[in-house]
Order: C-alpha cells, then structure tokens, then sequence
C-alpha cells in the first residue's frame, strides 16, 4: 500500500509516524520550506504530551506546566492542577515541535518533501490520484490512500465536497518579555472584552511568554471585525493578564488566523482528513494539536488496519466520535459561555469541597470540558 500524507503539521507527522511504523510506503508532501514556523498560542495541552510521547516525542526538556489558571467574566479566578495520569503541559514554538515529530515519521521510514505542493486531488476509479507541484514541474501520481492534513487555510477539502466548518474561531498572538517571573501555569482570561472568547498568557520560559486571544468569528464582526483592537484592549486592561505579566509589555509583531471547526465529511474516496481539515480542533478552547495528532494517528491506524475501503471508513468514523461528541457539548456551552463559567468559579470560590473536587479531578481537559462544565454549574 502506498499512502500520501498531504502537509507536515502535527496531523499529518502522526498519520506518516504511525503508517511508516506499520510497514507502508509513506510519502509526506509539505508546501513550505521546512522548517515552517505555525502561528499557534504553542500550547501543548496535558493530553497533547501524552498523545506526542505515545508517538516518541519526549518533551520533559521543556518547562512543565503543572497548572492551568482561570479567571471569569466578573473577575473570579481559579487554579488548578490536572489530572494524575495527565500531571503536565507545556508551550513550545511550533517551528519545533512540527520539526520533531516530522523527525520521528522520517526516521520511522516515510519520506518526506518540503516545497511541494498538492494542487489537485482526483478520486474515483483505481485509488486516488494527487497533482504534485516540485517548483515548475507537475505530475499526476496515484495512491491507494490520501490522508489530508492541509490545514485550516489548505483548500483542497473544500474542492472534494467535505462542506463548510460550523463554527469559525479566529485568534491573534504575539511574543512578549514579562516584566516579572511568569508561573508555571496555562492562564486562560475569559474576561467580558473577548467574550465569547478568553484571552491567553501561555509561558514558553521564565519570562517570554506566548500572548494571544481567541473570540467567536462573529462577535468580532459584530465589534467592527477589529481583532487587533480586541487583542490591545484586552491586553492592556485585564487584571488577570496584566498581573501575570507584571504589566503590560509590548507584544511587537502578532499574527492570527482561523481555528476551523466541525465539518460534515472526512472521508471520500480513501481520502481521510484529519487535524483543522476535518474540523476536530475544540469549538471551546480551540486547542487543535491534540486533536490533529489524534485523528491523524486514528485515520493512519485504520488504513494500515484494514487498507483502503468501507472498514478503514467505519473504523476511522468511529475513532472521531468522541471529538463529534465534544464539538456539540462545546457549541451548547458557548451559547451560556459567562453564566456557566461564572457560575462554576463562583461557586468553586466559596465551596472548598466543589474547589477540590475540580483540582482533583483535572478541572481542565476533561474527555469532554464543556460537559463537565455544565455538570458542574447545574449540580454543585
Ligand atoms: C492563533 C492560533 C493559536 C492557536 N493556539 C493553539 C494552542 O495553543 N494549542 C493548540 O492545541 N492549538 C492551537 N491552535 C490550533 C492549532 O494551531 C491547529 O489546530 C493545528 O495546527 C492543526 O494541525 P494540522 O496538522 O491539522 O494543520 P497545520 O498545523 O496547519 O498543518 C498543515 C500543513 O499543511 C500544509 N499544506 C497545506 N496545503 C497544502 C498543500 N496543498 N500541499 C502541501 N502542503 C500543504 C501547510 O503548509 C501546513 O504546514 C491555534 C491556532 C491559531 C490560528
């Protein structure tokens, strides 16, 4: 069997890792030079560690992050460890971890080709066939499988019919030095400026730090579509963010992009999207680098399982159930996205045994957050 993984991303590095480890011919295609810098918030959740060690990237050279802080819509703040089989995350620059994990597929014995690029897919007949662009040459080659990992910005899944995400998250980040030491901790400001949204303060070492926010596509066209704008005002006037930071320290040049989630298809013609191209990233916390190796893992390991056709399809179908399952809890929290986080945090403030129950728990990154959390509002 001969698979095409389509962009290097921690989607299509998982898919290449896992498929090249079971013995197929991978070949991974990357339109960018690589390495490619990604602009990201760079946080590796708990769960991301997990799933990166699973697949041979160790990352305890990094600063671990043993907590994740909160602070709600009328100011109550919360913090909290994770959950024991989950103790640590961490935040590492894109443009690294991508190079990593692509490291290990190609040592793993797929192969790889930076500056090419995917123009065209073609389904049908004997197996899928791509249009690869190697500087000014193109040419038409076949595969038993594709797995399409291009991205939120690749527009190659569109072209195949897999329709429209639901929900569009947009998000803008910069680097910053902080004027005091930072903690060793996720801080996630869902504060009344970035609402619904949160604004973020994710520490790469003791004092640079990832800043960014993350709000709905539509509230921002409702705020005259100036994410900048949001972005400065947050920075400058959230407590919670200004103490973390000592301040408000300039953030130099930022970037954003698109957090595509929800999508109806994934899979035609043994082409598998995984990662932003199927829409699995969180419609809550728009985390999509565990979700993009999960799927990625997920689609390799039913191909290899089963190769191409209807079992690789059910298989893989079923291995994003749970991302399905989470995406439609997250979507109903959004729509009481203040009451619930308030109420959680309210409540956790003055009821210890609701504070330890979240601490002890994993109070983030639950199987499913936004369930969790509306369990949370209504019972305690
Ligand atoms: C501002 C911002 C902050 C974020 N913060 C976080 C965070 O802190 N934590 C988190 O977990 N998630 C975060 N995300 C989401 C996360 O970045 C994505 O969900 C994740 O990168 C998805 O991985 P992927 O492999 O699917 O796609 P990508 O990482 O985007 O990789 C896709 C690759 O495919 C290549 N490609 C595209 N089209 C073609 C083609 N036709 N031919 C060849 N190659 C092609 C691209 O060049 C790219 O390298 C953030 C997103 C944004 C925009």
């Amino acid at each position: 069997m001969r698979v095409l993984v389509v962009g290097a991303g921690p989607g299509g590095a998982a898919a290449a890792i896992e498929l090249a480890r079971a013995g197929v011919e991978t070949l991974v295609v990357e339109r960018s030079r690589w390495p490619r810098a990604k602009t990201c918030g760079d946080g590796i959740s708990p769960p991301g560690v997990v799933e990166a060690r699973e697949l041979g990237l160790d990352l305890s050279d990094k600063r671990p992050l043993p907590l994740g802080e909160i602070s709600t819509p009328r100011g109550y703040r919360f913090s909290s460890g994770w959950r024991p089989e989950t103790p640590w995350g961490a935040i590492v620059e894109r443009i690294e971890f991508d190079a990593r994990l692509m490291a290990l597929a190609v040592g793993a014995g797929a192969r790889f080709e930076d500056a090419t690029t995917v123009r065209e897919i073609a389904t049908g007949g004997d197996g899928p066939r791509a249009r690869l662009a190697r500087g000014t040459a193109t040419a038409m080659e076949r595969f038993d499988a594709i797995v399409l990992a291009e991205g939120a910005t690749g527009g190659l899944g569109a072209k195949l019919g897999f329709g429209r995400h639901a929900t569009r998250l947009v998000a803008l980040r910069g680097y910053t030095e902080a004027l005091r030491p930072l903690d060793p901790a996720f801080g996630l400001y869902f504060d009344r400026d970035v609402s619904p949204g949160y604004g973020w303060v994710f520490p790469l070492d003791e004092r640079r730090a990832n800043v960014g926010v993350l709000v709905d596509e539509r509230a921002v066209h409702r705020r005259g579509g100036d994410l900048r704008g949001i972005l400065e005002a947050w920075r400058t006037a959230s407590p919670a963010a200004t103490a973390a930071l000592g301040g408000a320290p300039d953030l130099g040049r930022v970037s954003g992009g698109v957090i595509p989630t929800g999508r109806r298809r994934r899979i035609r013609g043994s082409v598998f999207a995984v990662g932003d191209a199927a829409g699995v990233a969180d419609p809550f916390s728009a985390e999509g680098i565990f979700q993009a190796m999960g799927s990625g893992r997920a689609a390799a390991a039913a191909l290899a399982a089963y190769g191409p056709g209807r079992r690789a399809e059910r298989a893989y179908r079923g291995a994003l159930r749970p991302f399905d399952r989470n995406a439609r809890e997250a979507r109903r929290l959004r729509l009481g996205f203040h009451f619930v986080i308030d109420a959680m945090v309210a409540r956790a403030v003055t009821r210890p045994a609701l504070a330890h129950h979240l601490s002890a728990s994993g109070f983030f990154m639950k199987d499913s957050l936004p369930a969790f959390l509306w369990g949370i509002a209504r019972n305690w």
